[in-house]
């Protein structure tokens, strides 16, 4: 592309978009006077010095000194050069693309993977015959077929090579299956076999809602009872919170968002009506999670299990959350009792008008 071909891009793809909706995306912003205020993205605070200033589409934050336009602020917070930025947007904001970049072109065969593979594992669920293990379980566990269909909630099949096999049949390389996670090489050296057998998947997607990494449950006793996939390229584990994708607009408008542990706590507590939950599976919650969350809230209802176990994680989860800045409460259930339970006794309203504490843990009265 010439020079001034990609000038004009830049200004196509600026003129088509809004630095408040943009940064509202990924910061919870408050009016204030001319510009619009939240905690800067780029350095840990507890009161607002990040701006956002309409009338010349520009950010700035007093604190660390860092501003920019709508491409810096894409730069900064999805680490990538002025190029990919350009591009980002350019998709986001629907301005055709009159190039591709090599980085680019990566990213999106890895995104192409995991959609193949998700609608592989979604082919397997609805199946009559395949998925009727799978559907059985989800059912047992009280989710409906609405539910699993918003959540994407697949099956990986017993066989070793099912996946595999289906994916070379789209094109992609062992190699690729590899570097994704989603293939294990055989020790003999003699190919390799699928990571994910005769499991529930939950597809886990980036805040755009696009799949970049999986979680598989057993459907019976076996061990381990999780199955996660590894660390990649462009999947960071305790870089992501599962369910934000779907959460993040709820979260904003109820002012706070649920904490729960894992993918079937979350889908259970999702469907008693709480939409603004998101989960922290596969991990213990991290510093890069709470930070993630405070982009859209700075209040949280943490709700782990009663078990002993959930209550250490609670405990772990408290720490991080009130040193990060956030304004905390416990979701106090009683021993046994996991967020599921609870909300089949006591129902969405349970959530509502939670008096969140700045410091120290209070109980919530849930009789
Ligand atoms: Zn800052």
């Amino acid at each position: 592309m010439l020079a001034t071909d990609f000038r004009s891009f830049v200004d196509a793809v600026r003129n088509a978009g809004d630095i408040v909706r943009l940064v509202g995306d990924y910061v919870h912003l408050k009016p204030g006077g001319s510009r619009l205020k939240g905690l800067c993205p780029f350095h840990q605070e507890k009161t607002p010095s990040f701006s956002v200033d309409p009338k010349n589409q520009l950010f700035y934050c007093f604190g660390c000194q860092t501003g920019g336009d709508v491409f810096k602020f894409v730069q900064l917070y999805e680490k990538i050069d002025f190029k990919e930025a350009v591009e980002f947007l350019a998709n986001r904001w629907g301005v055709p693309l009159p190039a591709r970049t090599a980085a680019v072109a990566a990213h999106d065969r890895f995104h192409q993977l995991n959609e193949a593979a998700q609608k592989f594992f979604r082919s397997r669920f609805t199946d009559a015959e395949a998925g009727r293990r799978a559907r059985d379980y989800a059912e047992g566990r009280g989710l409906s077929r609405e539910t699993l269909d918003r959540l994407g909630v697949g099956y990986a099949p017993a066989g070793w090579e099912e996946l595999r096999s289906y994916l070379l049949g789209q094109r992609f390389k062992a190699d690729e299956l590899l570097a994704g996670g989603l293939a294990i090489a055989r020790k003999d050296g003699r190919g390799e076999y699928d990571r994910f057998r005769d499991r529930l998947m939950f597809p886990i997607r980036d805040v755009q809602g696009r799949t970049i990494a999986f979680g598989g449950r057993c459907l019976d006793g076996s061990d381990p009872k999780y199955i996660n996939s590894p660390e990649t390229a462009a999947y960071v584990k305790g870089a992501n919170l599962y369910g934000l994708d779907q959460a993040r607009e709820a979260i904003r408008k109820a002012g706070f968002a649920v904490l729960v542990e894992g993918y079937l706590d979350l889908a259970s507590v999702a469907q008693a009506g709480v939409a603004h939950v998101v989960a922290s599976c596969g991990t213990a919650f991290t510093a890069e999670q709470a930070k993630l969350l405070g982009r859209y809230t700075d209040r949280v209802v943490v709700c782990y299990d009663g078990d002993a176990a959930g209550q250490n994680a609670t405990a772990r989860s408290l720490d991080l959350l009130l040193a990060s800045g956030f304004q905390v409460h416990v979701a106090d259930l009683p021993a046994g009792v996991d967020p599921d339970d609870f909300l089949k006794s006591d129902g969405a309203e349970a959530f509502e008008r939670v008096p969140f504490q700045h410091s120290g843990i209070r109980s919530l009265e849930f009789t």
